[in-house]
């Protein structure tokens, strides 16, 4: 039985006063949620309302990217430890939009779920084909080169969590089927058994990440490999990020 993740990507969005409002609106709205982990992933700049806010709740705390050194000369970064030092439990790793705008490769995801994991942080691994990819047949091909370079090492590991986005699906209102999910969540699951051995694969939570909505969730949870949600735009609004997390503890229980 995997306990389903619901995270929350609020990328540049929210001070840091916003965030701890929010928070603390959204730890009143899940405060009976059961059964699910529920994570909020706010700007660095306001991780320590945040984690402040969410102190003595259920909502959990990550942040969106970070370097693979410890420290350095590596001006405009964010290391690990100054992550953990502020009482973040999860780190979002190789988001598309890191890939698209700011050089992700497969092979820095691999040192920065590496550091995080180091750390005694959770990754949450992003992985996803373009529309491009998708239309050329490649979804795939592309899904496995992305497992294979950027986390095949660390599978093995239980903090890790995967999250499978389409890029084509994020931010366009436009949702994966739960059939088109369920597919390449089954896929991922193999891909990881062959990897990594078949206890791993079936520990293994793997989140479905484009345009979820509280009125897609459930159909999406109720695929066997769905083991959650990476929630963009709807996480930033509490009631529809509450709404979200209460039909996945539905779905899966
Ligand atoms: C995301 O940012 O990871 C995401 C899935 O965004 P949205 O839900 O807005 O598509």
């Amino acid at each position: 039985m995997r306990t389903p993740v619901i995270a929350g990507n609020w990328k540049m969005y929210k001070t840091a006063r916003e965030a701890g409002e929010t928070i603390r609106l959204l730890c009143d709205l899940v405060a009976d949620v059961s059964g699910v982990e529920i994570v909020v992933c706010p700007p660095f700049t306001a991780l320590p309302a945040a984690v402040e806010a969410a102190r003595g709740s259920r909502v959990a705390v990550g942040a969106q990217d970070c370097h693979w050194e410890k420290a350095g000369a590596f001006t405009g970064e964010v290391a690990v430890p100054m992550i953990a030092e502020l009482g973040a439990s999860h780190v979002i790793v190789g988001h598309s939009e890191r890939r698209q705008y700011f050089g992700e490769t497969d092979a820095t995801v691999d040192k920065k779920v590496e550091a995080v994991l180091a750390a005694g942080l959770c990754p949450i691994a992003c992985v996803g084909e373009t529309l491009k990819e998708r239309e050329a047949g490649q979804t795939l091909a592309v899904l496995e080169r992305q497992v294979r370079d950027g986390l095949a090492r660390h599978l093995g590991t239980r903090a890790l969590v995967v999250a499978y986005e389409p890029v084509w699906a994020i931010g366009t209102g436009k949702t994966a089927t739960p059939a088109q999910a369920q597919e390449v969540h089954a896929f991922l699951r193999k891909l990881t058994a062959k990897l990594a051995g078949q206890p791993v694969a079936d520990g293994l939570r793997i989140l479905y990440g484009g345009s979820v909505k509280p009125d897609t969730i459930s159909a999406l949870m109720a695929e066997p490999d769905v083991d959650g949600g990476l929630v963009g735009g709807a996480s930033l609004d509490a009631a529809s990020f509450a709404k979200i997390c209460f039909c996945a503890r539905a779905q899966k229980q």
